[in-house]
């Protein structure tokens, strides 16, 4: 029986971050492990709700209140099973999911803080891993059925994880040198270290998943040869097409670029000192990468953004601003905007907003500033308002407001336009919709015998999403190769995040 007063009891707490000029000094993880005694002080918090509604805030369903409490009564083993009957990666979510399960806890409606469900989830993801190194769970019997994954990102990964332990033969097709999509050159370490994307890999592969790194499927491998080779295919080659300014003057200049094109490069670099895989030491242009030394100017609001500063600090920039097109949001859920149990638009502070930089909100880069060879040394900026008319966005500048930035480096993280134009599309018969993305049927077939998943599917989202749409694709592949009995399948293709309207 839950504790039913261990909110009143506790409040909400996480463990210390590691002080900011020590991780900046670094690129190690900027969390350290909580300690057990802190997990089952915070899973006590727990009330075990008679409707849990921060299952209705996790697409994959997680069975939140069971492990709650299992960890609460210091039954560990059994937290890891219940955990992972849901999720494949809790290691990958409960470090870097923004928590839709704790915007929906219903100790929010009460008005007090939510569990910490992802920093439980974590110290059990993480426990799982100190108790058996995640045991390898093998298919009793090969099916004879054959599928092929092209793209390595979470949703590829938990896909095959899937149909490998239900007997398929799978072959990950990824174009990259090494496999985990954005997971492994996106994220930088300070978010996600890849020694845990590289003991699951250990996993799957012992499970008989195989891997082919460097195959680009549509030029290195045709469509046809994937379907003649495999039963089934599954598309999760992301929403990677980064989305760009061009028509701002001064786009072409040195030193402004993709903040992907950046970020990659740079944990690249972080990967090559760790394990020795080649450094790229500059862009595809040419480029140094670093900021050491520079002016950075990172215009986006998101994730990508967040990671950029991070890694412009770590790098050494001489100073850091990031800008947003939108008014700076409320430090309190708006009820009458996004009322519980739905996601609210809040002002995020990411750890990397407390390692420096400047935010500068409602303003809209006016032009590129060139220094006279070429290169950009400033952008100059408008303070503007942002409308929606007809579903069109309408930026209006400000009179009188533009003013300049100095910026040697300037980075667009202004968000992504769904999956990449590429051979692979044609060959199988698929098409880009008006967002970018590729739409599935029902049953998760974009053509016959072709499936999608992730952000191919949804278009930019997240990694609990993309594991559950992995799932949930190779539940449909399942059922399509005629296997025994059903694979769960935590979401339809249709199915959107909880909201209000
Ligand atoms: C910088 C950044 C930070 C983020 N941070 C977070 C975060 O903190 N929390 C969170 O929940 N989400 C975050 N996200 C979003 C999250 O990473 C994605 O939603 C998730 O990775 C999508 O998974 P996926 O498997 O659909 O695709 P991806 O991870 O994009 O993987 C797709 C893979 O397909 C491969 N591929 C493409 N075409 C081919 C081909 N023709 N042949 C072979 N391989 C191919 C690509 O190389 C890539 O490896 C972030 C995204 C970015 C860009
Ligand atoms: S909604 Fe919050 S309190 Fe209720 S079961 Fe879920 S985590 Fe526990």
């Amino acid at each position: 029986m839950p504790d039913p007063n261990g909110f009143l009891r506790y409040d909400r707490r996480l463990p210390a971050r590691r002080p900011v000029p020590v991780r900046i000094s670094d690129w190690r993880e900027v969390y350290p492990p909580a300690g057990a005694e802190l997990i089952r002080e915070q899973a006590t918090r727990c009330m075990d709700c008679g409707i849990p509604f921060c299952h209705d805030g996790c697409p994959l369903g997680n069975r939140i209140p069971d492990w709650n409490d299992l960890v609460r009564t210091g039954n560990w083993d059994a937290a890891v099973e219940s955990l992972h009957a849901t999720n494949n990666f809790p290691e990958f979510t409960g470090r870097l999911c923004p928590a839709p399960c704790e915007a929906a806890c219903v100790l929010g409606l009460g008005g007090q803080q939510p569990v910490t469900i992802k920093q439980v989830e974590v110290e059990i993801a993480d426990a799982a891993v100190a108790r058996d190194g995640l045991r390898p769970r093998p298919a009793s019997a090969p099916t004879g059925r054959s599928v092929a994954v092209v793209g390595s990102g979470p949703a590829g990964l938990a896909a095959a994880q899937q149909l490998a332990r239900a007997g398929h033969t799978v072959t990950v097709y990824e174009r990259d040198d090494a496999i985990g999509g954005l997971l492994r050159y996106g994220i930088p370490d300070f978010k996600l270290e890849k020694q845990h994307i590289d003991k699951r890999l250990a996993q799957l592969t012992a499970e008989g998943v195989r891997f082919r790194t460097g195959v680009e499927v549509g030029v290195d491998v045709t469509a046809e040869q994937l379907r003649a080779e495999h039963d089934a295919v599954l598309l999760a080659c992301g929403a990677l097409q980064g989305r760009d300014t061009p028509e701002t003057p001064g786009r072409a200049l040195r030193g402004v670029h993709q903040a992907m094109a950046h970020l990659v490069a740079a944990n690249r670099v972080v990967a090559a000192a760790g394990d020795g895989r080649p450094a790229l030491a500059t862009l595809p242009d040419g480029t140094p990468i670093d900021a050491a030394g520079k002016h950075v100017v990172i215009i986006g609001g998101g994730d990508t953004a967040a990671d950029c500063l991070g890694v412009a600090h770590r790098q050494g920039a001489a100073g850091v601003h990031q800008l947003d097109l939108y008014p700076q949001p409320p430090t309190e859920r708006d009820a009458a905007r996004d009322p519980w149990p739905t996601w609210p638009w809040l002002l995020r502070n990411y750890p990397a907003h407390e390692e420096g930089g400047e935010r500068v909100f409602a303003v809209a880069v006016q032009e590129f500033v060139d220094d006279g060879t070429g290169q950009v040394r400033a952008v100059r900026i408008a303070e503007v308002t942002v409308e929606k008319v007809d579903g069109r966005r309408i930026v209006t500048p400000l009179p009188g407001s533009e003013r300049e930035i100095p910026a040697d480096l300037v980075l667009l993280a202004i968000g992504f336009e769904g999956t990449e134009e590429q051979p692979l599309l044609a060959q199988f018969g698929v098409t880009r919709n008006p967002r970018g993305a590729v739409d599935a049927r029902g049953d998760w077939q974009a053509a016959d015998g072709v499936f999608v998943a992730g952000d191919m599917h949804r278009g930019a989202s997240l990694i609990v999403w993309a594991i559950a749409e992995g799932r949930a694709a190779a539940a449909a592949i399942h059922a399509y190769l005629g296997g025994v009995g059903e694979l769960p399948a935590p979401v339809d293709p249709a199915r959107q995040p909880l909201a209000a309207r």
